[in-house]
């Protein structure tokens, strides 16, 4: 499979903290990989730097060969990478539908974009009764997928994904991976962290182990499952 992403020795921090040392990490095309890891571990850190908001201090981030790591984000948008970010940070003062439009703003095909919203109303048919509600509105599970619809309208190649289950009711937890399962069958390749270390893992095709800015283990999911220190540290066993 092709190399979608490389990462290659990226440092990153905020101030006099460095958060994350050399790490590297890659996705291949098709993949889902997820980023598991304990509170502060830095996976967020590590995110914001594939999508420009954090700056690389040293290391190299490669989108299919291309360096991207001092583009500023709406161009790496543009690269065919998208954040869905933590906290859901939809527009509260745009409509459901307005916020779907600002996902597709780096575009101009009008009809394609329309298609693309009816898209996301089948992935997620609650978010077309609420096409009119302002996103503020919305309650917590809403929000998220309205959060992963919208950063799925750029059409991205890489979708990152940090934290989709977090404070989210069980039921709604699934339905969003099931929608993950399912954009990366259309041909998405994403990269998601997650606290739900079990779930991510089974859904993932590979994963990695972040522990305070460093990688300390990598596999499939299932061997990460299977992993006795994975386990004890990350499954509650
Ligand atoms: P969580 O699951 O709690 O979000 P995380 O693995 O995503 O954790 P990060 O959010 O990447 O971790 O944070 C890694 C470290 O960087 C933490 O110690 C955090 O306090 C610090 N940090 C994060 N953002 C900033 C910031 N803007 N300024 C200073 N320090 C920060």
């Amino acid at each position: 499979m092709p190399r979608l992403l490389e990462v290659k020795g990226l440092t990153a921090g905020y101030g006099m903290i460095e958060v994350l040392h050399d790490m590297s990490v890659h996705i291949d095309e098709g993949e889902i990989v997820t980023i598991i890891g304990a509170n502060g571990a830095g996976k967020t850190t590590t995110l914001h730097c594939l999508s420009g908001l954090v700056p690389a201090r040293q290391g190299k981030i490669l989108l299919r060969g291309q360096e991207i790591q001092n583009l500023p984000p709406h161009e790496i948008v543009l690269l065919g990478l998208s954040q869905s970010p933590e906290g859901r940070r939809i527009f509260p003062r745009l409509s459901v539908l307005e916020n779907l439009q600002m996902g597709a703003f780096t575009r101009s095909d009008k009809p394609q974009i329309a298609k693309d919203i009816e898209h996301c109303y089948d992935l997620f048919p609650i978010l077309k009764e609420r096409q009119q509600q302002l996103g503020g509105t919305l309650s917590g599970g809403e929000q998220q997928m309205l959060a992963v619809a919208r950063a799925i309208l750029s059409r991205p190649k890489l979708l990152l994904l940090d934290e989709p289950s977090l404070g989210l009711a069980p039921l709604i937890v699934l339905k969003i991976f099931e929608v993950i399962r399912k954009l990366n069958q259309e041909g998405m390749s994403v990269i998601l962290v997650e606290q739900n270390a079990r779930m991510a893992l089974k859904l993932a095709h590979r994963g990695y182990v972040l522990e305070t800015g460093r990688i300390t283990a990598t596999g499939s999911g299932q061997s990460l499952l299977d992993d006795p220190k994975v386990q004890e540290a990350y499954l509650g066993h």
